[in-house]
């Protein structure tokens, strides 16, 4: 296989992708990732588990693509055929793997579990195929290669069709197998920075020719509702020249858009930002959202046990937060902030009411977001927020987050913000 001109192609495997029973988010993904190595992605094909379409459609994918990467049917059931359509297209038989078998063994017995007779198939491979290794389930995926009349090969990757175990087999064993089939031994490192505050076209127009396909290292812009990540992924000879490929892009990142990035790292998000910087101080937050929903809490919660997080409460309105706190509306924010012993509040007022039907974009409405200091000042700002139901409320809750870090952050003096009160 030829490094730089490599294609490949994605196949999804599964009657519940071509009845329309679930999305197929693998094949996005892997394309993706495949777009990272540099690999151009020429063709993604979804089929049924019936045997002969899955040979039909191998076939024709390793006669097209130097590379194809399929997810599916790699379970001990009758209808998981990828390991019989696999072997059909290299025309070898099924050998038992010892090694495979003791995996599987290890993982049943790990969950006290007796190994049904029917998880052997799993360790079933094409005579010649080499094995993926799968960490978190039993289902290991296989790698062979397809010898084309023409005489070059095309290397077909199988994974199981569980999102995270693909992804993992796929940057643990896939991604370095590629990239060493190029010849040359060649590392591949990434790095996932993210940012808040603006669409993902203004953030594309500030990166300019950073993000273009042949960018060296090459970065990749995705969204998800409304936070906005980065991945730089650089490939190079050594872990060291990535890093190093890593560290400058990341510099001129930073220099371009660096009041819109809160943190780095895929699972990170600004509500892991803010309790780092309340760790930091020895100060702890409490939450207030008005309307029906509360995002804030939830992510909070996630954190488990948190000393910076002293809660979250939820109400319809203002007012019955002030009926339980039995003060005036005007004041209920600030006291619930001194009964709970926080030194600063955020609160939405208010996240917009959907009917359970609503599938349309709502159009943008002012909410106010609102932080009370710890000296009891109360900073609040107008927001205009729309957005389609699905993620309306997460971007509400975002941007009291946004607003949140940026008092945070600003010195008390220079806080460009109208410090009125909240109603
Ligand atoms: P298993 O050992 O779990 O049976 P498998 O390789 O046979 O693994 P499937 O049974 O095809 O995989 O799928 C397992 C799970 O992954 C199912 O919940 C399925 O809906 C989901 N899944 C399969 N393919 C995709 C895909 N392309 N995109 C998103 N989810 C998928
Ligand atoms: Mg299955």
């Amino acid at each position: 296989m030829q490094q730089d001109t490599l294609t490949a192609e994605v196949v999804s495997i599964g009657d519940e992708m071509t009845s329309g029973a679930r999305l197929d988010t693998n094949a996005q993904w892997l394309s993706r990732r495949l777009g990272e190595l540099g690999i151009e992605v020429t063709f993604h094909s979804t089929v049924g588990d019936t045997l002969q379409h899955n040979i039909d459609v191998f076939r024709t994918a390793a006669l097209r693509a130097d590379v194809v990467v399929c997810t599916g049917g790699l379970g001990p059931t009758r209808d998981d055929l990828t390991r019989q359509a696999l072997a059909d297209v290299v025309d070898q038989p099924l050998e038992l793997r010892q090694s495979a078998l003791d995996h599987i063994h290890h993982l049943f017995a790990r969950r006290n579990r007796e190994m049904p007779e029917r998880n052997e198939v799993q360790a079933m491979f094409p005579v010649g195929s080499l094995e993926i290794f799968n960490p978190q389930g039993t289902a290991p995926g296989v790698d062979v290669t397809f010898d084309r009349p023409d005489g070059s090969g095309s290397r077909l990757f199988a994974l199981p069709g569980v999102p995270a175990e693909m992804k993992r087999m796929f940057d643990e064993t896939v991604a370095p197998r590629i990239l060493e089939s190029g010849g040359a031994r060649r590392h591949i490192e990434h790095h996932v920075m993210k940012f808040f505050g603006v669409g993902e076209s203004d953030m594309e127009q500030r990166l300019g020719e950073m993000i273009a396909r042949d960018h060296v290292p090459r970065v990749g812009i995705t969204v998800s509702s409304a936070t906005i990540s980065l991945r730089i992924s650089a490939i190079g000879p050594s872990a060291q020249d990535c890093h190093r490929q890593i560290e400058s892009t990341r510099a001129e990142i930073m220099q371009r858009v660096g009041e819109l990035h809160f943190g780095d790292g895929e699972e990170f998000e600004q509500y892991h930002a803010v309790e780092r910087m309340l760790t930091e101080r020895g100060e702890s937050l409490v939450s207030v959202e008005l309307g029906r929903s509360a995002v804030l809490a939830n992510w909070f919660a996630s954190l488990g046990e948190s000393s910076t997080y002293r809660g979250g409460f939820c109400f319809a309105k203002l007012g019955e937060l002030a009926t339980v706190l039995d003060c005036d509306a005007a004041a209920a924010l600030e006291t619930l902030r001194r009964r709970c012993g926080a030194q600063w509040l955020v609160a939405v007022d208010e996240y917009p009411s959907l009917e359970s039907s609503d599938d349309q974009p709502l159009p943008a409405a002012d909410v106010t977001l609102i932080v009370i200091d710890p000296t009891g000042a109360v900073l609040s700002t107008n927001s205009r927020l729309g957005g389609h139901p699905s993620i309306i409320y997460e971007r509400i809750g975002k941007a009291a987050l946004a607003w949140l870090r940026h008092v945070l952050t600003e010195p008390r003096a220079e806080r460009s913000d109208n410090p009125t009160a909240a109603r």
